[in-house]
């Protein structure tokens, strides 16, 4: 008898301790409730907001002011990122110098980046062969960056809609196009909410992302449908918590400048009990 209880109780550790280690980011997720104006819940912490639109607020994490890429490494080997710095304001791809990458990985977050595509260049050139490149959230989720303006409604410049700027790449165009002419500065304010996996690996909750281009709102709090690829349908595959920002060379001399980031907690009224 004693044995029998002996065993069981061996059982239960082990019940407990596979418990433990499975637990995922959802199962960590504390969901509180609170009565209507509860005096017990906490205030938000206080930050101090930039005195210019466009320019990090005091909890922002600065990845790059224009004179440094020391928050960068290439895509290529983890070295040091070797996009050009100009004047010490914006940096720029060098020709074939491969992707650049954040040295540190997010979660939910808020990104602010500024970019220029080319001027000059043959009009012959549209598509996707136009100034391309992207900027993806947690290495998977792009969201395009292309010379996608048009003054004659596409007749001159079209490519596939779920491609052109601002698109969720392959999944979702804008719900309008937003873009600036080649050769001037655009901007894009993006909140991405990553996605929640269970213990089995499933996705529980898709990414979501709300994407303000040149200050309007193309995406609002969309669900992205896995990761992003090429003539592939999106899905999710492995689990991730954080992953890493991620800037394309696409073979053209893009120009970016103004980057900073803000790390988001998670928005548990999106979290199902
Ligand atoms: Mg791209």
């Amino acid at each position: 008898m004693k044995k029998r209880v002996k065993v069981i109780k061996v059982v239960v550790c082990l019940l407990l301790l596979a418990t433990f280690l499975g637990v995922s980011s959802y199962a960590a997720i504390e969901v509180k409730k609170y009565a209507v104006h509860d005096r017990e819940r906490k205030n938000p912490p206080v930050i101090t907001p930039a005195e210019q639109f466009g320019q990090p607020p005091s909890d922002a994490i600065v990845l790059f002011d224009g004179t440094d890429l020391s928050e960068w490494a290439s895509d290529r080997s983890d070295v040091e990122a070797k996009w050009n710095i100009i004047e010490n304001k914006y940096m720029e791809v060098p020709t074939k110098a491969g992707g650049i990458h954040t040295k540190k990985e997010f979660g939910n977050c808020q990104l602010h980046i500024e970019w220029r595509t080319p001027t000059g260049l043959d009009p012959k050139i549209t598509d996707q062969k136009r100034s391309n490149s992207g900027v993806s959230f947690m290495d998977r989720y792009e969201v395009q960056v292309l010379d996608s303006y048009t003054n004659d409604n596409y007749k001159t410049n079209r490519t596939y809609a779920d491609g052109q700027a601002a698109a969720i790449y392959g999944q979702n165009p804008p719900m309008v196009n937003a873009c600036r002419k080649a050769g001037e500065w655009q901007n894009y304010d993006i909140s991405f909410l990553r996605p929640l996996f269970d213990e089995e690996g499933k996705c529980i909750r898709k990414a979501r992302i709300t994407v303000i281009h040149n200050g309007v709102v193309v995406h609002n709090n969309l669900e992205i449908e896995g990761t992003t690829s090429h003539k592939r349908k999106a899905r999710y595959g492995s689990p991730h918590e954080r992953g890493r920002i991620r800037l394309q060379d696409h073979g053209n001399p893009m120009c970016f400048r103004n980057i900073w980031i803000r790390e988001l907690p998670e928005q548990p009224y999106l979290i199902q009990d």
